[in-house]
């Protein structure tokens, strides 16, 4: 049965599977620098006989063909990028590169879905059907690499009838996944304000147009757009991150900026969100004789898991993993570019428990103490082979 076959090599390959993954955390690279990453893939695939192309300057696109490959055509993604952490777990293979550390994962990602490869190559007189390999740059940093990869055509010619990706989940026990239907990661948008008004002598506000003021009443005004408009069961988000403004004690500032963040899980309300927070804060603030420059940075969409294919995926993970298992993740307010691929066809992401309580590897992703129990390869590579090669929807 090829589920025992899979699970075999999974087991024979993870040991050299886990020294890949010792290799690209020692060398992480930014978002849209993943040149040696990229590089690295790349060889891996040849050494497979795996034919693939590139895209978006660092994005590698493999397709390994089973029997009849006419037959279905299954989409697996990984990402490659690394963020500006400096990396303080005290291991063998911590980052060389100094500020550089993948944080969150995304070489164990990245081993992953060349380990699945592996297998799914080898096993290839065994399934039916194509897979598309994405292994993509930049999902920390706007604009996403998949959004690129989908401009440039990932999901074109023809088109993959669902996508799978998985995220390695630190606060999740290893042995285990989750799953969720519907709504899974908040769509992510970027707020920048700038407000303008007359600075001047502190002891003199009647001759200034007070900015810090009018900021102020713009904070506290914005925490409404969401609780007196958005439905209450419907979960989105609004924080005011940064407020930079002012000197010293005896000036009000002619101009002050505030960031901030916008998430939520529903498309449409995301852009009607977009424009009450323009009209609220251009009128409040022009109403205090200030003027006010606003820039919304729109981010990633939401991830949305297609019911069907996530009831599938689900039922195959228990069937190779024991029901057991098998969790259902909760609703998360983090974004993923992944979202962009779940715009445009199913798509189903899922988590990797990677938690160790008694090997005290418990810190979150994004800490500069992240790590996994590497146990955590042997069951991410076989599963994401496992999922390619059975769910068909
Ligand atoms: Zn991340
Ligand atoms: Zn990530």
């Amino acid at each position: 049965m090829i589920q025992e076959r899979i699970k075999a090599l999974a087991k024979r390959y993870s040991p050299e599977y886990i020294d890949i993954r010792h290799h690209l955390h020692a060398n992480p690279e930014l978002s849209y620098q993943e040149f040696e990453t990229s590089a690295f893939v790349q060889a891996r695939l040849k050494e497979m006989g795996i034919p693939f192309e590139i895209m978006a300057k660092t994005g590698v696109i493999g397709t390994i063909k089973g029997r009849n490959p006419e037959k279905s055509l299954i989409a697996l993604r990984a990402d490659m990028d690394a963020l500006p952490i400096r990396e303080e777990n005290d291991i063998p293979y911590k980052s060389k590169k100094e500020g550089i550390m993948h944080a969150c994962g995304h070489d164990v990602h990245t081993t992953i879905l060349l380990g699945a490869s592996r297998i799914l190559k080898e096993l290839a007189e065994d399934w039916d059907g194509t897979i598309r390999l994405i292994f993509q740059p930049g999902e920390e940093r706007n604009p996403g690499g998949a959004s690129l990869l989908i401009k440039e055509g990932v999901l074109d010619s023809p088109r993959p009838s669902a996508i799978f990706g998985l995220h390695v989940h630190p606060g999740l026990e290893i042995g285990k996944l989750s799953f969720r239907s519907g709504q899974v990661m908040a769509s992510a948008d970027e707020l920048f304000f700038t407000i303008r008004g007359k600075g001047g002598h502190a002891a003199a506000p009647h001759t200034t147009v007070d900015t810090i003021l009018v900021a102020s009443h713009l904070i506290v005004a914005l925490q409404q757009i969401i609780s007196r408009n958005r439905n209450p069961l419907s979960p989105s988000v609004l924080s005011i991150t940064s407020f930079q403004g002012g000197y010293t004690t005896n000036v009000i500032p002619s101009e002050v900026k505030l960031m901030g963040t916008f998430r939520s899980m529903d498309e449409a309300w995301r852009f009607k969100a977009h424009e009450l927070i323009r009209k609220l804060s251009t009128e409040l603030v022009g109403s205090m004789g200030a003027e006010l420059d606003l820039h919304i940075d729109v981010g990633y969409p939401m991830v949305y898991n297609e019911e069907h294919l996530h009831a599938e995926a689900k039922q195959q993970a228990e069937n190779y993993m024991g029901k057991n298992n098998v969790q259902e993740t909760e609703i998360r307010m983090g974004s993923e570019d992944f979202g962009y691929y779940t715009q445009v066809i199913p798509g189903c992401f899922y988590r990797l428990g990677v938690m160790n309580e008694e090997k005290g590897i418990i810190s979150g992703v994004h800490t500069p103490t992240f790590n996994i129990d590497e146990s955590a390869i042997e069951i991410g590579m076989g599963m994401m082979a496992w999922l390619g090669v059975t769910v068909k929807s």
